[in-house]
């Protein structure tokens, strides 16, 4: 687990990471729990490697006078990278795969239609981000309900207020060693380590968020 929980409301605890003190999270698996689908080779470099470098990047950012110009931009490229990162990992589990359950399978049914619809329309937009991106469901509370977006690089692409609960990364480097450049082979193996308990724990999480319009 990523975060600890608050006993009192079973929500998380607020969690304050000081200016320049992100760290890699901890992988809730070894490097190799998610064989066949992604190998340990290729989760390990994507970890220790590219996610690190987007840890780094946002502590130096964070670290940065105000005057330098490229500070805003590396804050919101190396902390969505960051954050998508930690996400993408703790929504993966060698125990994944199959059906969501009921408080997940009810939210997809009422913004989607059908479980199948949202897998379809899910696949679909993992497939035709362009470039380096994301695949994103996220829980939108300024209209209560779930929407599919894509990222371009990490951060842009977005809506704003929108909480992402499950993500899939597309960038070549999340795949590139065990797929070359069969993104939907990747796309299509990934379905079967979702981690669909901790898709419900965000979900739960960010319902329980309140913005006002
Ligand atoms: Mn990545």
């Amino acid at each position: 687990m990523l975060y600890e929980q608050d006993p009192s409301t079973s929500l998380p605890a607020v969690h304050v990471v000081p200016r320049g003190g992100h760290t890699l999270p901890s992988l809730p698996y070894p490097f190799c729990a998610l064989e066949p689908y992604i190998s340990r080779n290729q989760l390990e470099i994507h970890y220790t490697k590219h996610h690190a470098a987007y840890v780094e990047g946002l502590n130096r950012a964070e670290l940065a006078t105000v005057r330098n110009w490229a500070r805003a931009q590396d804050l919101a490229f190396n902390g969505s990278g960051h954050i998508l990162h930690s996400i993408y990992w703790a929504n993966m589990s060698p125990w994944g795969g199959g059906q969501p359950g009921g408080m997940v399978a009810e939210q997809i049914n009422a913004s989607f239609g059908s479980l199948d619809e949202f897998r379809s329309q899910f696949t679909a937009a993992a497939e035709s981000a362009r470039g380096s991106g994301w695949a994103i469901l996220v829980w939108q509370p300024q209209w209560g309900r779930l929407e599919i977006l894509t990222a371009g690089r990490h951060e842009n692409l977005t809506q704003w207020g929108s909480i992402p609960i499950l993500v899939l990364d597309v960038w070549e480097h999340a795949y590139y060693i065990d797929y070359q450049n069969r993104r939907p082979d990747y796309i299509r193996a990934w379905w079967n380590v979702v981690n669909w308990a901790d898709v419900e724990y965000r979900m739960r999480c960010a319902m329980a968020a309140r913005v006002p319009m």
